[in-house]
């Protein structure tokens, strides 16, 4: 499947029926599988054969679903998780514990900033974080001999900044490291970041790849191509006996394409469960048959209310990477030929009051704490999810008060538009 166009992969990818058998996936609803001799079953706890037997670790519904996404970003292997916290989580606890070091792109996620810097600080493991706007030279300057991954967004949320994957790849090889990139806000059909050099991609599939506002998941996706064996020393967990597996090495045993994906379904998911459902993973599936469809729309949509916001004299200042004088707009032009996303940041020139009047006027964009859905929606950070600060503070964290996120959906573009011109003839 991988050798198809990512359009064929979304609608085919992952799950081949046989003759007679449905041609949609089939919802395996079940706990558990049953054998015929105990020592059939316990060939599968030995990791000695694959097969399924209890679906807190794998779900064949699941791994239909996770083997599209594997096709879709050209990787080795993949495994579904409950949530995009989860899937970020496990993709850097599959490598880093206690006494360890990550390196961070600053521009990420609230969610996974706070896991970074607060819960798996509180877990022993450190942090630095480089601006994703870094020089080489101080990118270099934020590793240490502990150092066990390095990690960012292709299209940051919300800050919308694009990373140069290139770049943070190459100083992670150089450690000796794999990069894991969240590829969440582009998507597979954007980019795929396994062609500039990352290692580990992990999406919060709850946005575009669902689309829909169905299924919060996750998914983590290993390119197969980091050397663990290479450099045994930093990665004991892939390279050492795992004695809670009687002694598999699964850099060994699993090799390059296998000994990630495998190690966190046998130790993270077994022991944390952070396990998707068979029914949300189906509602993922039918999310990811159209997101090829979908995703141009949406960017359509993006670059066509950021070009009107962008020209209209009630906005002081537009981010969309798609724009010609964004500051991310060459970035953008590499590694997002198809166009970025359809979230739109911008900031009103009446501040807080003009935003809280735009966004009361708007009728088609609602108000939430979501992005990435098939309805527009938009928010407010500094009257919702950034409340707490003062307009001071939210200057200096790059969150003037008068921004307003928008997620553009798959209305009608013009329709769209029509709606911001009326909401913006409402400020004064
Ligand atoms: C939403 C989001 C997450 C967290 O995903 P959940 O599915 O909400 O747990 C992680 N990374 C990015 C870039 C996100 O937008």
């Amino acid at each position: 499947m991988s050798n198809y166009r990512p359009e064929t992969i979304c609608v085919q990818g992952g799950y081949t029926p046989g003759s007679g058998e449905p041609r949609q996936i089939p919802i395996i609803q079940s706990t558990t599988f049953k054998y015929a001799t105990s020592e059939e079953m316990g060939k599968l706890f030995d990791l000695e054969s694959s097969g399924y037997f209890y679906s807190r670790l794998q779900n064949p519904t699941c791994d239909y679903v996770a083997a599209k996404i594997a096709a879709l970003e050209g990787g080795a292997a993949a495994m579904l998780t409950s949530s995009g916290q989860a899937a970020n989580f496990f993709a850097l606890f599959n490598l880093a514990s206690c006494g360890d070091h990550i390196v961070s792109s600053s521009s990420i996620y609230g969610g996974t900033f706070n896991l970074i810097s607060v819960t798996m600080a509180r877990m022993g493991v450190e942090a630095t974080f480089v601006s994703p706007d870094c020089t080489a030279e101080e990118l270099e300057a934020a590793f240490r001999p502990n150092t066990k991954a390095v990690f960012g967004e292709t299209i940051a949320n919300p800050a919308l900044t694009v990373l140069d994957i290139e770049k943070f790849a190459a100083a992670a090889h150089a450690h000796g490291v794999p990069l894991i990139v969240d590829n969440t806000f582009a998507t597979p059909v954007g980019c795929r970041p396994f062609d500039w050099g990352a290692d580990i991609v992990t999406h919060s599939t709850t946005k575009y790849m669902d689309g829909h506002g169905t299924a919060v998941g996750g998914a983590i996706v290993d390119s197969g191509r980091f050397d663990w064996m290479a450099h045994a020393d930093k990665f004991p967990g892939l390279c050492t006996p795992d004695e809670s597996y009687h002694g598999i090495t699964y850099a060994e045993k699993f090799g390059r394409e296998g000994a990630f994906i495998t190690k966190c379904t046998a130790q993270l998911m077994r022991d944390l469960g952070c396990t998707p459902s068979p029914q949300s993973a189906f509602y993922l599936n039918l999310g990811l048959e159209s997101l090829h469809v979908r995703m141009q729309r949406h960017c359509e949509n993006g670059q066509a209310v950021a070009e009107f916001l962008a020209a209209h004299p009630k906005v002081a200042s537009v981010s969309y990477c798609g724009l010609p004088g964004d500051k991310y707009h060459a970035l953008a032009k590499k590694y997002l030929p198809r166009g970025s996303c359809g979230v739109v940041s911008f900031e009103l020139k009446g501040g807080r009051e003009a935003a809280g009047i735009f966004m009361r006027h708007l009728k088609l964009a609602a108000i939430e704490t979501h992005v990435a859905d098939a309805r527009t929606c938009c928010l407010n950070p500094a009257s919702s999810t950034h409340r707490q600060m003062t307009d001071e503070q939210l200057a200096a964290a790059g969150v003037p008060a008068g921004l307003i996120r928008i997620s553009c959906g798959l209305e009608s573009g013009e329709d769209l538009i029509d709606d911001i011109r009326q909401a913006l003839e409402a400020v004064n």
